[in-house]
Parts: C-alpha cells; sequence; structure tokens
C-alpha cells in the first residue's frame, strides 16, 4: 500500500497525521518546478514505502525538510510524533546541512556521513531516499546548482548507497548524474548505443528460448529469465578502459537468470556451458565468494550462436533482491520477522558479512539463536556500538571492530601496507600503532619497506585479519630462519707451514673486525704443506673479498685460499 492510500484509510494513525503535518507546515512553499513542496516530501515517504521500511523512517520521511525550511522546531516534533522520529528528522537534517564542495571537502563530509551512520543506519535511509527523488526533478534547477548537487551525488551518495548493498538505487543515482557531470559524453554515448543495444537484444531474445529449452530438459524452472542493459555510466567507465570501443564491451546487455535454490543456479551455469562454450577466466562465483558489499551470483561469458560473447548472470531471488537493496532488504526482513509477518526463512536470506559477524557475535553473546527482537535491537544499537568506521586519505571508508588499531586499519588495505606499517597518523597527529581508532577518523599509516610485522602486535589487534597475516608473517620469517641464511664464512687457506703463520692469519682478520669462531689446522707433514679451516663470525661478500685480497697479499706462503658460506 502507498502511503498516499494509507493515510487515506487511517488519518489518524502515524503517518496520516504526519502526511498532514508536513503538508500545513510546507503550505506556501512551491519547488522550483513549480508543483507544491510536499510533493517532494510524499515522493520521498513513497520511495522509502518500496523500501519496505518501518513507519517512523516513513514519517522522518515526510517530515525531513520541515525543521531546516519551515517555523517547525525539533521540540515540536518530538511532542507531536515522538523522540523516534525525532532523533531521524534531526539527523537527516544534520547531514542535509553539510555541503559538498569539491575534493578536499569529501573526506570531511564522509566523516560526518559515518558517524551519523553509525548512530542509525535510518537516517541514510532517508537521505538517499531524498536525493533520488531530488535527482530524478533535478532538471528544474539552474545548471550550476545541478552541478554540485550532481557531483555530490556521483561522488558520495552513490558509492555509499554501493557500500550498503543498495546497487540499484547506486546505479540510479549515477545514472541519473551522469548526463549533468558529461553532458557531452552523455551524447555520444546516446547516439552510439542506442543501434547496439536494440541489435544485442534482438540477439539476446533469439537465443531465450534456446536456454529456457535446455534449462526445461534437466528440469531446472527458473523464476524469471530476462536481459539487463548495462547501466550508461558504468558503461562509460568501462569504455574508458576498453579505447572507447563498443565490441569490447560484452555485457552491454546481459542474460539474467533467477532461481529458488542456489543449488539449481549451479546445474544452470553447467547447462548453459554444455550449450555454448565459456570465455576462460570470465566464470566467476561471487555465490561461493562473495563481493565485499555481499553481492551474490554467478556470472560466465560464454561464445553463443554466430560466435558472439554473451554474459549470464545467475543467483537466486533472495541473492537478487539483496542486490538491489541491500542492507535495506536486511532492515525490511528484521522488521517483518519482528512483527511477526514475516515470510522468510531464517538462514534462506543471503546476509551481509557484517550481519554475518552480528550473528557470530550475538551466537556467542547468547550462546543460542537470538530471537528476531533482539536482532533489530543489535543491528541498531549493539552492532553499531561495536563497529567504527575510519577513513582512508583517498576517502575510503573502513569497518573495522570497537577498539581497533592503525594495524588493524593498514592489514584492512593490503597485507603489504600491514606488513610494512611502522607508524600512523590520527586526524594529521602521529599515534602509536596500539592507539585505539574511532569512528569518522581519518588515518594515514606510515610504511616502511622489508619492514616485518612484529610478534607485540598480536598483543593488541582486534580484527582476526590482521592477527592471521601477522601470525603468518611470523611464520614466513621464523622459516627463512630455519633455512638458515648463512651467516658465517668458513675460509680455507692452503699454505706451506711456518712457525707463526696462524697468528699472522688471524691477525689480518682481525683488523677488518670478523670475529673467529674457530680454528682447524691439518697439516701433511711430507708436503710440508698446511690447510687452516677458519670459521668466521661474518656472511659478508665484500669483507671477505678484501681479507682474501690482503691474505694473498701479505702472506707469501699462501698457495691457495677460497671461502664459502656458511649458517
Ligand atoms: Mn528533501
Amino acid at each position: 500500500m502507498t502511503v498516499k492510500d494509507e493515510a487515506k484509510k487511517e488519518p489518524q494513525g502515524l503517518i496520516g497525521r504526519a502526511m498532514r503535518y508536513a503538508q500545513k507546515a510546507h503550505a506556501p512553499q512551491k519547488r522550483k518546478s513549480g508543483e507544491p513542496y510536499f510533493a517532494h516530501v510524499l515522493a520521498t515517504a513513497e520511495i522509502l514505502r518500496e523500501w519496505n521500511l518501518d513507519d517512523p523512517t516513513i514519517v522522518a520521511g515526510l517530515l525531513h525538510d520541515t525543521v531546516e525550511d519551515t517555523g517547525v522546531t525539533l521540540e515540536e516534533i518530538k511532542k507531536e510524533f515522538g523522540n523516534e522520529v525525532a532523533f531521524l528528522v534531526d539527523g537527516v537534517t544534520k547531514l542535509g546541512r553539510i555541503k559538498y564542495r569539491g575534493t578536499e571537502a569529501t573526506v570531511e563530509n564522509l566523516r560526518k556521513m559515518i558517524v551519523a551512520l553509525s548512530e542509525d543506519l535510518r537516517v541514510v535511509f532517508v537521505k538517499l531516499a531524498d536525493r533520488l527523488h531530488n535527482m530524478r526533478t533535478l532538471s528544474a534547477l539552474p545548471p550550476q546548482k545541478q552541478k554540485r548537487i550532481a557531483l555530490e551525488t556521483y561522488e558520495i551518495y552513490a558509492p555509499l548507497a554501493y557500500r550498503l548493498g543498495m546497487q540499484q538505487v547506486s546505479g540510479e543515482l549515477q545514472d541519473l548524474a551522469f548526463p549533468y557531470l558529461y553532458p557531452k559524453e552523455n551524447r555520444w554515448l546516446e547516439d552510439t548505443i542506442a543501434e547496439e543495444y536494440a541489435e544485442r537484444e534482438k540477439y539476446l531474445a533469439k537465443m531465450k528460448p534456446m536456454v529456457e529449452k535446455a534449462l526445461l530438459e534437466h528440469d531446472l524452472k527458473p523464476l524469471e529469465i530476462d536481459f539487463r542493459a548495462k547501466r550508461k555510466s558504468s558503461l562509460y567507465h568501462k569504455l574508458l578502459r576498453h579505447e572507447m570501443n563498443l565490441e569490447n564491451i560484452h555485457d552491454l546487455v546481459a542474460f539474467r537468470i533467477i532461481f529458488a535454490r542456489t543449488e539449481d543456479c549451479y546445474a544452470a551455469l553447467g547447462v548453459i556451458h554444455q550449450l555454448w562454450p565459456p570465455l576462460p577466466g570470465r566464470i566467476k562465483d561471487y555465490i561461493a565468494m562473495p563481493k565485499p558489499n555481499g553481492y551474490r551470483s554467478l556470472h560466465t561469458t560464454i561464445i553463443g550462436p554466430d560466435h558472439k560473447i554473451v554474459e549470464f548472470q545467475i543467483r537466486t531471488k533472495d541473492m537478487h533482491e539483496l542486490a538491489e537493496q541491500g542492507i535495506a532488504a536486511h532492515w525490511a526482513y528484521s522488521q517483518s520477522k519482528q512483527g511477526g509477518v514475516g515470510t522468510k526463512q531464517r538462514g534462506a536470506i543471503e546476509e551481509l558479512p557484517w550481519v554475518q559477524d552480528l550473528r557470530r557475535w550475538q551466537e556467542t553473546q547468547t550462546g543460542q539463536h537470538p530471537d528476531a527482537d533482539s536482532f533489530l535491537e543489535a543491528m541498531k544499537v549493539d552492532f553499531f556500538k561495536n563497529r567504527i568506521f575510519a577513513i582512508t586519505p583517498r576517502g575510503e571508508v573502513i569497518d573495522m571492530p570497537v577498539g581497533a588499531t592503525p594495524v588493524d586499519f593498514a592489514y584492512q588495505i593490503h597485507t603489504d601496507i600491514g606488513n610494512s606499517c611502522v607508524g600512523a597518523k590520527v586526524n594529521h597527529r602521529i599515534v602509536p600503532l596500539n592507539h585505539e581508532l574511532h569512528s569518522g577518523d581519518l588515518v594515514e599509516i606510515i610504511s616502511q619497506k622489508n619492514k616485518q610485522p612484529s610478534e607485540d602486535w598480536l598483543g593488541f589487534v582486534k580484527t582476526s585479519q590482521a592477527r592471521d597475516r601477522i601470525r603468518a608473517a611470523l611464520r614466513k620469517k621464523h622459516t627463512t630462519l630455519s633455512r638458515k641464511e648463512p651467516t658465517k664464512s668458513e675460509l680455507k687457506i692452503v699454505a706451506r707451514d711456518r712457525l707463526g703463520l696462524f697468528k699472522d692469519t688471524a691477525a689480518i682478520i682481525n683488523r677488518s673486525h670478523v670475529n673467529i669462531v674457530s680454528v682447524s689446522t691439518l697439516t701433511a707433514e711430507k708436503s710440508g704443506f698446511a690447510v687452516v679451516k677458519i670459521l668466521c663470525e661474518t656472511a659478508d661478500k665484500s669483507k671477505l673479498d678484501k681479507i682474501v685480497l690482503k691474505l694473498k697479499q701479505q702472506i707469501q706462503e699462501i698457495k691457495e685460499i677460497s671461502y664459502k658460506l656458511t649458517a
């Protein structure tokens, strides 16, 4: 049911009252397009309803611009709609005050966003719905404003939605912003791809019955088979990497097959590979190994009829919903469980890695599965209380448990950065490596080549990733040691024996600041030659070469001299 219908059905309900309240508050206001301003807040609320979010979130959607743009105060909202709604409206208002002014401000904006995000994710959902509607109606604004809002959307909100697994929203935001940021490229793309799209769609339409027939022969009944055109903005960035040649883009239009069960996805992959040969190296199992944002699907690229290249994406309905809606789908799911109307089985829904983390954490807390109520509570309070979000100098967000240190941060970025880390700056100030990080911290890692991780780090790191990698590096170090890098050398001298021969030899070695560990001498009495083996405490070849040269020059009796490195 839409928000509008619900307000009509239950005018005294929370949503009905919020509708009238917002309508009254925004009454004299008009948008640049000439529409009443209320149309914007209603559209925002309808988007939140489409994402299946809870009533307080939808009410916050209706009221999100009242405090900033009308005479209404937060106190009045609190009195009228309660603390929860007031908290959400306040969060959205604060987020709205951040204005994007080019790259330098990006990190600072992200920092504020992250702090809001770690307080209550629903604030971010309202902001994303608000931005989505603003982008859909951006054409009404003056060009200067269009450009700023489009840039902010492209660089902050679309990546944020992506990180939350909301690919549908992220993609739509990017595509809406693209024409404002790249007008020329957009025109070129539209002229160029229109024909190509039509051709590829015709081709896939011809393939579709073949796919359906083959699947049916194996008792595989997909819920859905359709084609998906690649998004304009991601197509453009891919073209940049492929010399702007459409021939090189294999997923301009791709097949998408949706099943009820995971097993069927793998079986269907096999059937398709029997029909057409796959391109080597292009089979991706994101079901077994999800992308970091939680995306799960099988991808393959095959050589189809007439030797044309076609991409397939195969996944379950749950994976598909998650791919489109991401974290919002989880939120809605835990809501419906709480209300007792949930139809999905726990475990059937595919989960973001951090949700799995949460579950593991809760199981260790209580020794059993949490009920839906505490699950939602944990998502809202405990989980975010136990996570922090720190930022790299390039604006990437690193998600870690509370108590995480710069060493954890370094290993989250890259194993090599972790291994070579010697120091860190937090918010431009040097801190010790065991410094506790907080949400919104800007962290720079100082690294040094050929540095080895220290065993002490194991005492303070908080992530298993850091712990495992430190251990691996230490193990490697130990095995290299046990493989016995040479640390000593054995000089072998064959010389005509005389009194004081060894004493003179030892003196020359000692003058080169090399310690002698042991000496063994063998004298062949008949020939009068001695074989002297001297174990020296150095494996430095240039030092040894110099010693050899000096010995040859200064001791006439020497006939042969050589050395080898030993452990
Ligand atoms: Mn708004």
